[in-house]
């Protein structure tokens, strides 16, 4: 099984091979300020299932509060956010897939779980099967911003 995805402009085309590893939404204020938007979809496949067809990226690289370093690669031209890689040892050789960068049918893939839905927006009344307050990737939080706390 494959599917295809690209960005905004279409500099980048992407195919993932096979089954995804994990699906799942995220509600975290870095989600939300990453994408602008209300949640982050990640379809999770191992980086060796992921294939570039074009297109050139710009790295962002950052460090959550609660102890996760994420580096998330956007469209060189359009900046859309595209793949993102968690260094946890949980997600060791996984990357995150754009939830909705797929061509057609772009939903293809069944929703797993959330997480950090304490900072999920009133509106969202999305079914999922299992809901996390946080992340069970997470560490434990020593120190976190008010803007990243959300809700
Ligand atoms: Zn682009
Ligand atoms: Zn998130």
């Amino acid at each position: 099984m494959k599917h295809t995805g690209g960005c905004l402009c279409g500099d980048v085309r992407f195919e993932v091979e096979g089954e995804p590893s994990m699906v799942g939404l995220c509600h975290c204020r870095y989600c939300q300020l990453r994408t602008g938007s209300a949640f982050g979809i990640s379809i999770y496949f191992p980086t060796t299932k992921i294939n570039v067809i074009s297109g050139r990226f710009d790295k962002y690289a950052y460090d959550t509060s609660s102890g996760g370093k994420v580096v998330v690669d956007r469209c060189k031209t359009c900046g859309t956010s595209l793949f993102w890689e968690l260094k946890l040892e949980k997600l060791r050789g996984l990357k995150g897939t754009a939830g909705g960068s797929y061509d057609p049918p772009t939903f293809w893939y069944k929703i797993e779980h959330e997480v950090f839905a304490r900072s999920k927006a009133n509106f969202c009344t999305i079914d999922v099967p299992v809901s996390y307050t946080t992340s069970f990737t997470s560490l434990p939080v020593k120190h976190e911003e008010p803007r990243l706390i959300g809700g």
